[in-house]
Protein backbone atom coordinates (compact mmCIF):
# COMPACT_ATOMS: atom_id res chain seq x y z
CA UNK A 1 0.00 0.00 0.00
CA UNK A 2 2.17 3.08 -1.12
CA UNK A 3 2.24 6.10 1.61
CA UNK A 4 0.54 4.05 4.15
CA UNK A 5 2.73 4.53 7.46
CA UNK A 6 2.27 0.83 9.77
CA UNK A 7 0.63 1.81 13.10
CA UNK A 8 0.78 -1.20 15.47
CA UNK A 9 -1.79 -2.84 13.68
CA UNK A 10 -3.37 -0.30 11.21
CA UNK A 11 -1.97 1.68 8.56
CA UNK A 12 -2.39 5.16 8.27
CA UNK A 13 -4.57 5.21 5.25
CA UNK A 14 -7.05 3.07 6.88
CA UNK A 15 -7.98 5.55 9.24
CA UNK A 16 -11.10 7.39 9.25
CA UNK A 17 -10.91 11.09 8.35
CA UNK A 18 -14.47 12.01 8.02
CA UNK A 19 -17.26 13.36 10.12
CA UNK A 20 -20.63 13.17 10.71
CA UNK A 21 -22.21 16.05 11.83
CA UNK A 22 -25.78 16.11 12.82
CA UNK A 23 -28.54 18.13 14.13
CA UNK A 24 -30.53 17.05 17.20
CA UNK A 25 -33.96 18.37 17.57
CA UNK A 26 -36.06 17.52 14.26
CA UNK A 27 -33.12 14.84 13.17
CA UNK A 28 -32.88 12.58 16.21
CA UNK A 29 -35.24 13.88 19.31
CA UNK A 30 -38.40 16.03 18.87
CA UNK A 31 -38.56 19.77 18.85
CA UNK A 32 -38.12 19.99 22.76
CA UNK A 33 -39.37 23.29 23.06
CA UNK A 34 -42.73 22.45 21.68
CA UNK A 35 -42.99 18.79 23.05
CA UNK A 36 -42.29 20.44 26.80
CA UNK A 37 -44.74 22.87 26.24
CA UNK A 38 -47.30 20.19 25.04
CA UNK A 39 -46.55 17.72 28.04
CA UNK A 40 -46.70 20.20 30.31
CA UNK A 41 -49.77 21.87 28.86
CA UNK A 42 -48.12 25.36 29.08
CA UNK A 43 -49.49 26.79 26.16
CA UNK A 44 -47.02 29.68 25.95
CA UNK A 45 -44.00 27.79 25.47
CA UNK A 46 -44.87 27.05 22.19
CA UNK A 47 -44.28 30.17 20.80
CA UNK A 48 -40.52 30.09 18.42
CA UNK A 49 -37.87 32.02 16.78
CA UNK A 50 -41.10 32.16 14.13
CA UNK A 51 -43.17 34.02 16.69
CA UNK A 52 -40.59 35.88 17.99
CA UNK A 53 -37.21 36.58 15.72
CA UNK A 54 -35.07 37.57 18.64
CA UNK A 55 -33.71 34.75 19.60
CA UNK A 56 -32.70 36.94 23.37
CA UNK A 57 -36.23 38.02 23.92
CA UNK A 58 -37.61 34.62 23.16
CA UNK A 59 -35.30 32.50 25.61
CA UNK A 60 -35.89 35.43 28.48
CA UNK A 61 -39.47 34.77 27.65
CA UNK A 62 -38.71 30.99 27.99
CA UNK A 63 -37.41 31.12 31.36
CA UNK A 64 -39.70 33.86 33.09
CA UNK A 65 -42.61 31.31 32.10
CA UNK A 66 -39.92 28.36 33.70
CA UNK A 67 -40.33 30.38 36.51
CA UNK A 68 -43.62 31.37 36.83
CA UNK A 69 -44.59 27.80 37.24
CA UNK A 70 -42.27 26.86 39.24
CA UNK A 71 -40.21 24.42 37.03
CA UNK A 72 -36.75 23.90 37.63
CA UNK A 73 -33.94 21.75 36.15
CA UNK A 74 -35.19 18.90 37.68
CA UNK A 75 -38.74 18.74 36.67
CA UNK A 76 -37.89 19.96 33.19
CA UNK A 77 -35.54 17.05 32.67
CA UNK A 78 -38.22 14.72 34.04
CA UNK A 79 -40.33 16.18 31.29
CA UNK A 80 -37.64 15.93 28.84
CA UNK A 81 -36.66 12.23 29.60
CA UNK A 82 -39.90 10.96 28.87
CA UNK A 83 -40.28 12.27 25.35
CA UNK A 84 -37.43 10.03 24.01
CA UNK A 85 -35.39 10.14 20.99
CA UNK A 86 -37.22 9.45 17.40
CA UNK A 87 -37.83 5.85 16.58
CA UNK A 88 -35.10 4.15 15.38
CA UNK A 89 -32.46 7.43 16.51
CA UNK A 90 -29.70 5.21 18.63
CA UNK A 91 -29.58 2.90 16.21
CA UNK A 92 -28.97 5.09 13.79
CA UNK A 93 -26.32 6.94 15.76
CA UNK A 94 -24.55 3.04 16.60
CA UNK A 95 -24.31 2.16 13.49
CA UNK A 96 -22.98 5.64 12.03
CA UNK A 97 -20.53 5.34 15.25
CA UNK A 98 -19.03 2.03 13.85
CA UNK A 99 -17.64 4.10 10.95
CA UNK A 100 -17.66 7.56 11.72
CA UNK A 101 -16.96 9.92 14.44
CA UNK A 102 -20.58 11.68 14.84
CA UNK A 103 -20.92 15.04 16.62
CA UNK A 104 -24.07 16.03 17.00
CA UNK A 105 -24.38 20.13 16.49
CA UNK A 106 -27.13 21.66 18.41
CA UNK A 107 -28.67 25.04 19.25
CA UNK A 108 -30.13 23.53 22.51
CA UNK A 109 -28.26 23.31 26.40
CA UNK A 110 -26.73 21.19 27.60
CA UNK A 111 -29.07 20.33 30.80
CA UNK A 112 -32.01 20.30 28.41
CA UNK A 113 -30.04 17.25 26.13
CA UNK A 114 -28.82 15.40 29.09
CA UNK A 115 -31.41 13.23 29.70
CA UNK A 116 -32.11 12.32 25.44
CA UNK A 117 -28.21 12.07 25.27
CA UNK A 118 -28.51 9.22 27.95
CA UNK A 119 -30.48 7.23 25.52
CA UNK A 120 -28.73 8.31 22.70
CA UNK A 121 -26.02 6.40 24.10
CA UNK A 122 -23.82 9.61 24.93
CA UNK A 123 -22.80 10.72 21.86
CA UNK A 124 -20.43 13.72 21.76
CA UNK A 125 -22.61 16.85 21.20
CA UNK A 126 -21.37 20.76 20.97
CA UNK A 127 -24.49 22.95 22.14
CA UNK A 128 -24.74 26.15 24.64
CA UNK A 129 -25.25 26.23 28.56
CA UNK A 130 -27.97 27.10 31.09
CA UNK A 131 -26.53 28.70 34.17
CA UNK A 132 -28.51 27.38 37.20
CA UNK A 133 -28.56 28.36 40.34
CA UNK A 134 -27.50 25.89 43.62
CA UNK A 135 -31.92 25.71 44.30
CA UNK A 136 -32.27 24.14 40.74
CA UNK A 137 -33.39 27.47 39.25
CA UNK A 138 -32.37 28.05 35.79
CA UNK A 139 -31.32 31.69 35.96
CA UNK A 140 -29.47 32.56 32.62
CA UNK A 141 -28.19 31.05 29.40
CA UNK A 142 -24.52 31.33 27.97
CA UNK A 143 -24.61 30.82 24.17
CA UNK A 144 -21.01 29.32 23.13
CA UNK A 145 -20.34 31.18 20.26
CA UNK A 146 -21.97 33.11 17.09
CA UNK A 147 -23.62 30.29 14.58
CA UNK A 148 -21.82 27.83 16.41
CA UNK A 149 -22.70 24.85 13.31
CA UNK A 150 -20.74 26.36 10.79
CA UNK A 151 -17.71 27.27 13.07
CA UNK A 152 -17.72 23.45 14.15
CA UNK A 153 -17.26 22.67 10.42
CA UNK A 154 -14.53 25.27 10.10
CA UNK A 155 -12.63 23.86 12.90
CA UNK A 156 -13.13 20.24 11.90
CA UNK A 157 -11.51 21.28 8.30
CA UNK A 158 -8.95 22.76 9.95
CA UNK A 159 -8.09 19.85 12.01
CA UNK A 160 -8.52 17.76 8.65
CA UNK A 161 -11.58 15.75 8.42
CA UNK A 162 -13.60 15.60 5.68
CA UNK A 163 -17.12 16.50 6.93
CA UNK A 164 -20.52 15.31 5.97
CA UNK A 165 -23.67 17.12 8.07
CA UNK A 166 -27.49 16.54 8.26
CA UNK A 167 -30.01 19.02 9.37
CA UNK A 168 -33.35 19.65 8.94
CA UNK A 169 -34.11 23.70 9.27
CA UNK A 170 -32.96 27.43 8.96
CA UNK A 171 -30.48 27.33 11.50
CA UNK A 172 -28.43 24.08 9.87
CA UNK A 173 -28.02 25.49 6.85
CA UNK A 174 -24.35 27.40 7.39
CA UNK A 175 -23.36 23.72 8.56
CA UNK A 176 -24.46 22.02 5.06
CA UNK A 177 -23.02 24.69 2.91
CA UNK A 178 -19.61 24.54 4.73
CA UNK A 179 -19.50 20.86 4.83
CA UNK A 180 -18.23 18.55 2.22
CA UNK A 181 -21.21 17.32 1.65
CA UNK A 182 -24.78 18.71 3.25
CA UNK A 183 -28.28 16.26 3.57
CA UNK A 184 -31.95 17.98 4.72
CA UNK A 185 -33.30 15.39 6.78
CA UNK A 186 -37.21 15.21 7.50
CA UNK A 187 -37.16 19.04 6.53
CA UNK A 188 -40.05 21.23 6.13
CA UNK A 189 -41.01 21.81 2.73
CA UNK A 190 -40.39 25.13 2.67
CA UNK A 191 -36.87 24.70 3.83
CA UNK A 192 -36.43 22.46 1.10
CA UNK A 193 -37.86 24.11 -1.27
CA UNK A 194 -35.41 27.32 -0.58
CA UNK A 195 -32.24 24.78 -0.42
CA UNK A 196 -32.76 22.36 -3.68
CA UNK A 197 -28.84 22.39 -3.36
CA UNK A 198 -29.13 19.74 -0.68
CA UNK A 199 -30.78 15.90 -1.05
CA UNK A 200 -33.59 15.93 1.42
CA UNK A 201 -33.91 12.40 3.04
CA UNK A 202 -37.11 11.62 5.13
CA UNK A 203 -36.21 7.92 6.81
CA UNK A 204 -32.76 6.83 8.42
CA UNK A 205 -32.58 4.23 5.96
CA UNK A 206 -32.41 6.69 3.55
CA UNK A 207 -30.05 9.36 5.01
CA UNK A 208 -27.61 5.80 5.76
CA UNK A 209 -28.08 4.81 2.24
CA UNK A 210 -26.91 8.77 0.85
CA UNK A 211 -24.20 9.12 3.69
CA UNK A 212 -22.97 5.92 2.05
CA UNK A 213 -22.89 7.40 -1.25
CA UNK A 214 -21.42 10.70 -0.49
CA UNK A 215 -18.69 9.19 1.83
CA UNK A 216 -15.28 8.81 0.47
CA UNK A 217 -14.92 5.64 1.24
CA UNK A 218 -16.49 2.37 0.21
CA UNK A 219 -18.61 1.78 3.70
CA UNK A 220 -21.39 -0.17 4.10
CA UNK A 221 -23.45 1.01 7.29
CA UNK A 222 -24.84 -2.10 9.62
CA UNK A 223 -28.46 -2.34 9.29
CA UNK A 224 -30.22 -3.17 12.93
MG1 LIG B 1 -33.33 20.84 14.05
Amino acid sequence: MCGATAVGRFEIEELSVEIVCLDLEGVLVPEIWINFAEKTGIEALKATTRDIPDYDVLMKQRLSILDEHNLGIADIQDVIGDMGPMEGAREFVDSLREQFQVVILSDTFYEFAQPLMRQLGWPTLFCHKLEVNAAGKIVDYKLRQKDPKRQSVIAFHQLNYRVIAAGDSYNDTTMLSEADAGILFKAPQNVIDEFPQYPSKTTYEELKQEIERVSNRDITLSRN
